[in-house]
Order: C-alpha cells, then sequence, then structure tokens
C-alpha cells in the first residue's frame, strides 16, 4: 500500500496515502446505529475524512449501515451525526444501505436465477459445523426454481420463512473459511426504524457492503484488518455481479489498555446502570472522553498518527492523554483550588488590613487569555498538604502574591491527630526573591472575593485488566469505586466559568466544567488525564 508523508490542516505531518487517485476519491463511512460512536469508529471515520477532504478533495459519504431491525435505533442515528459534526466532519451526503433494500433484493435474486446463491434451512449449529468443516450443506444443489421459492417465502416473512437464509455458492471447503458458502440475506419479521414493515428480508453486510459500494461509486473502501480474510469475498460479490470494482484499503483496528470498544458491551453497562449514560466520562465514547476534557484537534493528530499502523495493538491512554495537554496547556486558564479537607487559616502580617483586588493575567504566557481578579487581604487559606510541609522561620512563596517567612506553626492538641496544622502566622517579605525559596504555595483570601464551592472529581478504568479475553465475563472486570469526589473552594472568578470550559487549578492539574457553579450548588470539574500519572 502506498504511504507517503502529507500535511495536514493542522500542519501536522502524517504517513497515509491511497493508490490510484488520479481519477477522484470517494469513501465512506459506514457506521451502524446500533450505539454511540466510540473512539474506534472515530478512528475509521477522521481516516475516510481526511483522504476525502484534507488529502484529496474528493467526496465523504456516511452510509448508515442498516440492515438489523433487531439491534438499530433513530436514537443512535441522530447521535452519531451529531458526534461527526462534534469532530469537524461534514459527509457530502448522508445516505442509508436501507434505501438500496429494492436494488439488493433484486442482486440476491440474479445470484439465485444464475446458480450463484442458495436457499438453506440447516440448523445454525450444523450449518457451523459444515462450514467448519468444509462440507457441503443437503441444499447446495437445489434447483434455481425452489431457491427463488424459498426467497419469496422468506420475504413474506412468514414461519415457514424464518427457518430459511441465503447463502452465496462460493466454495465448501475453500482454506479461507470466509468463502465457504457465506450467509448473504436473512429473515426477520421485526419493523425496521425506516422501512417499517415493507421488508422482512435483511441482506448481511458482507452481501451489502461491496453493491452499495459499488454503486455509490466509492472508489476507496476502508475497512479494518480483520476483515482482511473477507476481501476475496467483497471482490467476488462484484465480479458475479458483474459490478465496478473498489479498492480496499486495511488499517489497523484501534484497541485500548483497559477500556470495551464494543457497542454490545457498552449498552450492556449502560443498560444496566453502570455508568451515568453513553457520556459517561469513563466511556470510551465520542462523548464520554470529551466529557472527560479531551479536544478535537487533539483527537485528530492522535489518530492520523495511529494512521498507518497496521499492528493491532493495545494502545495505552498515556500517549492520548499527553496529545491533549499539548492542545490545552497553552490555552486553560490558571485558578486556584483549595482542597476543603482540614484547610488551614493563615494570618498575613504585613498585608494591607482592608481587603482588595488587582487583575492579573489568567496565564502567565498567553496574554490573549484576559485577566482575572486576585483578591488579597491578612486572612487565607492554605492546603492542609502544604501547611503540614513549612518549617518555622522558613521563607515561601505565595504565588502570584509574593514571599512570606513562617512565622508560627500551630498544631493540634488532639493526640490523635498532633501531626496536623491548625492554623499560621506569615509575614509578608516583598522583597524577597521568589527563585531563592523552595516552597511555591497556592492560597486563596477568605477575604475581597466569594470563595466559589467545587467538586474535584477524578475517574478510575471502569475495567480492572488491561487485556480483555473474549470469553471474559464483563461483570468480573469491572472495577467497584471508579469516582472520587473531592470538595474545594475556588477563587471568585471559577464563578464565571462555563460547562466545557477547560482550566488549571494550580498544582492540582488541568479540569473541565462539567457543572458551573449555580444557585449555590458547588461546580462540578472533571479532572483532565494529562498522560502523566495514569492511575
Ligand atoms: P462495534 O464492535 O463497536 O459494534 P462495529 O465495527 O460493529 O463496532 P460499525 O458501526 O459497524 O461498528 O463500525 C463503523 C466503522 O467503524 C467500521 O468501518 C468499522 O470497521 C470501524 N470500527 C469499529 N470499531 C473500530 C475500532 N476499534 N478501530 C477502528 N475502526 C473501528
Ligand atoms: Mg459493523
Ligand atoms: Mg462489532
Amino acid at each position: 500500500q502506498a504511504k507517503k508523508a502529507t500535511k495536514s490542516s493542522e500542519g501536522a505531518s502524517y504517513d497515509i496515502a491511497l493508490p490510484d487517485t488520479e481519477k477522484g476519491v470517494v469513501t465512506r463511512f459506514p457506521p451502524e446505529p446500533s450505539g454511540y460512536l466510540h473512539i474506534g469508529h472515530a478512528k475509521a471515520a477522521l481516516l475516510n475524512d481526511y483522504f476525502a477532504h484534507e488529502m484529496y478533495k474528493g467526496t465523504l459519504i456516511c452510509r448508515f449501515d442498516d440492515t438489523n431491525p433487531s439491534k438499530e435505533k433513530e436514537e443512535f442515528q441522530d447521535a452519531i451525526v451529531e458526534d461527526l459534526a462534534l469532530m469537524g466532519i461534514r459527509p457530502d451526503k448522508t445516505t442509508y444501505t436501507s434505501d438500496y433494500f429494492d436494488e439488493l433484493y433484486q442482486y440476491c435474486v440474479t445470484l439465485l436465477k444464475e446458480g450463484k446463491a442458495y436457499a438453506d434451512d440447516t440448523e445454525q449449529e450444523t450449518m457451523k459445523h459444515q462450514r467448519w468443516h468444509g462440507l457441503p450443506s443437503e441444499r447446495r444443489e437445489a434447483s434455481v426454481e425452489d431457491n427463488l421459492a424459498h426467497f419469496e417465502e422468506m420475504k413474506k416473512g412468514t414461519e415457514e420463512g424464518v427457518r430459511w437464509c441465503i447463502r452465496a455458492k462460493i466454495s465448501v471447503d475453500n482454506p479461507n473459511k470466509a468463502m465457504r458458502d457465506p450467509v448473504i440475506y436473512r429473515c426477520n419479521p421485526l419493523p425496521h426504524h425506516r422501512t417499517g414493515n415493507k421488508w422482512k428480508i435483511y441482506p448481511i453486510y458482507d452481501f451489502c457492503c461491496p453493491i452499495v459500494d459499488s454503486m455509490e461509486g466509492v472508489t476507496h473502501a476502508l475497512r479494518t484488518i480483520e476483515y482482511r480474510d473477507r476481501n476475496p469475498q467483497y471482490d467476488w460479490m462484484l465480479d458475479a455481479l458483474k459490478l465496478r470494482k473498489v479498492y480496499i484499503w486495511d488499517f489497523a483496528r484501534m484497541n485500548f489498555i483497559r477500556t470495551f470498544l464494543s457497542k454490545r458491551k457498552l449498552t450492556k453497562l449502560v443498560d444496566e446502570g453502570r455508568v451515568w449514560g453513553w457520556d459517561d466520562p469513563r466511556f470510551p465514547t465520542i462523548r464520554g472522553i470529551r466529557r472527560r476534557g479531551m479536544t478535537i484537534e487533539a483527537l485528530r493528530e492522535f489518530i492520523l498518527k495511529q494512521g498507518p499502523s497496521r499492528n493491532i495493538v493495545n494502545l495505552d491512554w498515556t500517549l492520548f492523554w499527553a496529545t491533549n495537554k499539548k492542545y490545552i496547556d497553552p490555552v486553560a486558564p490558571r485558578h486556584t483550588a483549595i482542597d476543603k479537607d482540614h484547610a488551614v487559616t493563615a494570618n498575613v502580617r504585613g498585608a494591607r488590613v482592608a481587603p482588595y483586588t488587582e487583575d492579573k493575567p489568567k496565564h502567565g504566557k498567553n496574554p490573549a487569555l484576559g485577566t482575572k481578579k486576585v483578591a488579597f487581604s491578612t486572612t487565607i487559606i492554605i492546603e492542609q498538604s502544604d501547611a503540614k510541609s513549612l518549617k518555622e522561620d522558613e521563607e515561601i512563596t505565595l504565588m502570584s502574591w509574593g514571599n512570606a517567612i513562617v512565622r508560627k506553626i500551630s498544631h493540634s492538641l488532639n493526640p490523635l491527630t498532633l501531626s496536623t496544622v491548625t492554623g499560621l502566622e506569615l509575614e509578608l517579605h516583598l522583597q524577597g526573591d521568589f527563585k531563592a525559596t523552595k516552597q511555591k504555595i497556592t492560597w486563596l483570601s477568605t477575604q475581597g472575593q466569594e470563595l466559589i464551592p467545587v467538586e474535584l472529581v477524578d475517574f478510575d478504568y471502569l475495567i480492572n485488566k488491561d487485556i480483555i479475553e473474549k470469553d471474559d465475563e464483563i461483570d468480573e472486570c469491572l472495577n467497584d469505586h471508579t469516582e472520587f469526589r473531592t470538595e474545594a473552594l475556588a477563587d471568585g472568578n471559577v464563578a464565571d466559568l462555563s460547562e466545557n470550559d477547560i482550566i488549571q487549578f494550580e498544582r492540582k492539574g488541568y479540569f473541565r466544567v462539567d457543572r458551573p457553579f449555580m444557585h449555590g450548588e458547588p461546580a462540578v470539574l472533571f479532572n483532565i488525564p494529562t498522560g502523566k500519572a495514569t492511575k
């Protein structure tokens, strides 16, 4: 497969390319509307978008692969449209496999008439056994008339019809098991979310995907590598029906450690109430990682850098979040929060008696972010852990203020909590050199501003094993406790933050506002991983 370094609109270069692009490029992203998009789907969608829109100025089709009424819902379809938009992906056309049910039906009749397909009512287990051992079905040599009659019965969705399926007559014992007479049509009497009760028969992906790709003018079909065994089958369908060939470009499936990337498993967790919903910040859905604080720019960069890899690897989330940090650090306004638990009140000698505020930059290196109000007074709070690390007579730096000397440290009188600091006396020493101090401490004035209550939420992986094996029971792989809340007080500017804002609480990390401060209720902020400490 062709490779060459290309430049994206973000200016990064990615080591991917398609062959034979002279006559134009049409790609498609074919989601099944049976769940919300996850980060694996994002890879497929972004690669298709990148080739169609950034690299070759072609066409991107979003095709809903809506051929299984048992799993599909309008809700999922709408969410997929929204999530693509959120990722900055604008398909030129949105289509539905179900739009082609008439043609697909006709193509199946053609195969049946030409003796290239047959109707089969072999029990599922027996069929599996026969395919595995390369044995023919009893129905393989049935007459065209019989096959057509069974297909008509299936089409009516009768009790008899439901027992049958249609199989392509490719091979009984090809070493590639995907070529052993695959099923191409099934009967399902359930109503379909778009075609209602019109159809009782539904084409299988392996049959409709090549046909619809060819009909829609797709030039390059991107598929995950585990479909590779099915590529000859894809070509067979097009040959058998004398349809235009499509180039298949394989890419590696994306997997992450401690992560389910399966709609079936994610659905189960949602349905059982094990998470808050499809946008749970612990979920690998687009909505979940967004809610955790992932930016779209970082997502695109991360995925396109993975683009050419053909190895199915289990990625670590570290690199993913480290990429995100690169994007958020230069633009995240700096704020201060102090853990409420055992916060220590300090008296600041030398401070002006009347509380006052000063405008300070929200970000030391990015003046474009503007300023915030910092309040100063004779009474401040600092974190218990900072207070414990101080020594009397030590010179420290109060961040955004200046140096101070620790004059007195009071400890708890309770013998069980002797090391707990209960109060401090500091004396400002503003002429002191902040480069010479060891301790740079965050603090908040309790006067001159309203301290804003915040809940800082950190999360652990939902899953307790790095690699999930095929027959692992979901319930046995789940961590019991994955949500950790800390109550804190933040500077008054935090009252003005809106949902989705991303900030840094100095010395604590990056946070995304999930719920702003409202009606006196604490603001809720989610800790954004930075790829450093993987808990
Ligand atoms: P799931 O197992 O989550 O149901 P799927 O492949 O059945 O995934 P589709 O909606 O059919 O879900 O997938 C749409 C596209 O996304 C397909 O092209 C598929 O190959 C691709 N895709 C799905 N999962 C991944 C993944 N983990 N990595 C890369 N691409 C993926
Ligand atoms: Mg699929
Ligand atoms: Mg799947």
